[in-house]
């Protein structure tokens, strides 16, 4: 039987209930998933899909990301909400990619694994199911494995196993229309173009999650330890000064009360120049350097290659002393105290949940 698999939580669980339904058939994984947006939490999921599948033993053929094609699929159907038409045509979209897999592989069964998905409306699934079942000659078994206490016990294991628990369905339109209604920002679309990696973002969760892997597979005991924190996101930033946007680069937790503001360059007190206005901090590059241990020549060297994160909150601290500070810290190439400067900084700082890995001794 060829088996769609949406994510490890639904998969780890019904892999094992359907295993003990159909014990005589070969259980293959597909994970047919171009709804899943960014690509990163694609790789993600498909990540710890690869982990549950190494668990059970279950072989798994990674599907085409075709984004295009499901963009297309689901055109027009944008602003439907979950449960809506859209997931009819996600739901035709996933299960006709598995159908034709299944008759490439002669296999005469086909499942998926969001029938086990709370979320999900069965009635909507069985009837994809059906018409692939007409469309391709193979047959759709929909077992549903949430009755009876099924959920509980799934999501008991999920926690259990330590599995990737994603906190939206998959596609832009669900996350967007989500993080509205939540009134929370949609971090998950922001990476910086330097590809810096921001703390809690999704290439943060794959950095970590291939990291417990490799725990695994040394036999290492660890623990996934969650805290909540102030997480940052720099939205845009530019410096002016005689009206052109000069070379900067700005040190994370630099934020504004409004979004723009004129200064000047008024002192310097040991290579570090302070204005007038918003308490804004200019650091000139070499200084930068030093504090963080780099030969940068200029700000494009910064964003073609930076620091890390981390790297870049120490420097703030050895200038800056108050731990819990906003204020904006510019790096400037060249600093000019007779000239105005304008500054345009969009940053955004909200409350989030952080993980990190323990390991024990
Ligand atoms: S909400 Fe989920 S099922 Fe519906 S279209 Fe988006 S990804 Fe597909």
């Amino acid at each position: 039987m060829l088996v769609h698999i949406c994510c490890a939580v639904d998969s780890h669980y019904f892999l094992q209930k359907l295993h003990e339904a159909y014990p005589d058939e070969k259980l293959t994984g597909y994970f047919y998933d171009p709804n899943i947006h960014p690509y990163s939490e694609y790789r993600l999921r498909l990540l710890d899909v690869q982990r549950s599948c190494k668990k059970l033993g279950i072989d798994l053929i990674e599907g085409e990301y075709d984004y295009e094609g499901w963009i297309e699929a689901v055109r027009g159907l944008e602003n439907e909400p979950e449960k809506g038409l859209r997931c009819d045509f996600c739901f035709d979209n996933r299960l006709e990619s598995t159908a034709r897999k299944a008759a490439e592989l002669g296999e005469a069964k086909i499942t998926t694994t969001l029938l086990t998905s709370p979320k999900k409306s069965l009635d909507q699934l069985r009837e994809a199911g059906r018409v692939m079942q007409e469309k391709y000659g193979v047959e759709f078994v929909a077992p549903d494995f949430r009755v009876k206490g099924g959920t509980q016990e799934q999501f008991a294991m999920a926690k259990e196993e330590k599995l990737y628990h994603q906190d939206y369905c998959g596609c832009l339109y669900a996350l967007t229309m989500q993080r509205d209604q939540q009134r929370r920002l949609a971090d998950e679309l922001f990476s910086p173009l330097s590809g810096q990696i921001q703390p809690e973002s999704i290439e943060d969760r794959i950095a970590l999650y291939t990291r417990r892997m490799a725990l695994e597979d040394e036999g290492k005991k660890y623990k996934i330890v969650r805290e909540k924190f102030l997480n940052y996101r720099l939205l845009r930033a530019y410096v002016k000064r005689g009206g052109e946007v000069i070379p900067s680069y700005l040190l994370p937790y630099s934020t504004l009360k409004r979004k723009f503001t004129k200064f000047r360059i008024v002192d310097k007190i040991e290579d570090i120049y302070f204005t007038n206005r918003e308490d804004i901090v200019i650091l000139p590059l070499f200084l930068f350097n030093k504090l963080i241990g780099k030969t940068y020549n200029n700000i494009q060297d910064i964003i073609k290659n930076p620091p890390t994160f981390d790297a870049e909150m120490t420097a703030r601290s050895k200038i800056i002393y108050n731990f819990f500070s906003l204020t904006p810290v510019v790096v400037l190439e060249d600093i000019d105290q007779n000239e105005p400067h304008q500054l345009y900084l969009d940053a955004h700082i909200y409350e989030d949940v952080r993980e990190y890995l323990a390991t024990f001794s």
